[in-house]
């Protein structure tokens, strides 16, 4: 007897529960479509500790909808994005780490994979070396990273205030979101894959300069 109550009280408990997500995860819905028209009036720091605490299952949610694939992150990169913006630009480029993933690389890439990433020469066969001139020179400390234990590492390693990360929608959501004490910045990649990626240096240019 008291097992079955124990059984029905939590087969409740798990709809509520459900009931609640699937709330959530329209909200989330309605604001990630309202947020492309407007600038910061919303609630960001709710949704994104919503999205943050949920992603999995949101992620769950929109694959059985057959929603965009990237909409979860894409929604915790832009508002993680909005609200550390004004923050970041007041942090010294001194301060400040670039992350650019290892795929934009081009195939006949010079470079040696060092302890702390890829050694770029600025060989000019990819936008890694573009944008490494542009950084380094003003005080940013560039890193070209294979995956996220490598960005671990370096963070353990280095002091730094705020950060710049380049890379597709999942793993640029993973790191705002381990990084997000650094008042994180992301651009997305333009072509995503494994190899020879591509990003809008332009747009990692209006973060770089941004400080300024
Ligand atoms: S610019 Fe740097 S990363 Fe790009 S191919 Fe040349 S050495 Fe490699």
């Amino acid at each position: 007897m008291i097992i079955d109550t124990f059984y029905i009280v939590l087969g409740q408990l798990l709809v509520i529960i459900a009931i609640i997500i699937v709330i959530l995860f329209i909200i989330v819905f309605i604001f990630g479509k309202y947020l492309v028209k407007i600038e910061g009036n919303y609630f960001p720091k709710f949704i994104l500790l919503v999205v943050d605490s949920l992603y999995s299952p949101f992620k769950t949610i929109s694959k059985l909808l057959k929603m965009d694939e990237h909409f979860i992150d894409n929604i915790a990169i832009r508002v993680r994005d909005d609200i550390n913006k004004e923050k970041f630009k007041k942090i010294p480029a001194e301060k400040t780490l670039i992350f650019l993933p290892h795929c934009l690389r081009h195939r006949n890439c010079p470079a040696t994979l060092q302890k702390e990433g890829l050694n770029c020469t600025e060989c000019g066969l990819c936008s890694i070396g573009v944008i490494k001139k542009k950084a380094e020179p003003l005080g940013y400390k560039l890193y070209i990273v294979p995956g996220s234990s490598f960005v671990k590492k370096i963070v353990r390693e280095n002091k730094f205030k705020a950060v710049i990360g380049v890379a597709c929608h999942e793993d640029l959501n993973q790191v705002m979101m381990l990084l997000s004490d650094f008042c994180p910045q992301g651009v997305l990649l333009k072509k995503t894959g494994c190899f020879e990626t591509t990003v809008d240096v332009k747009e990692v240019f209006e973060k770089i300069d941004s400080k300024y």
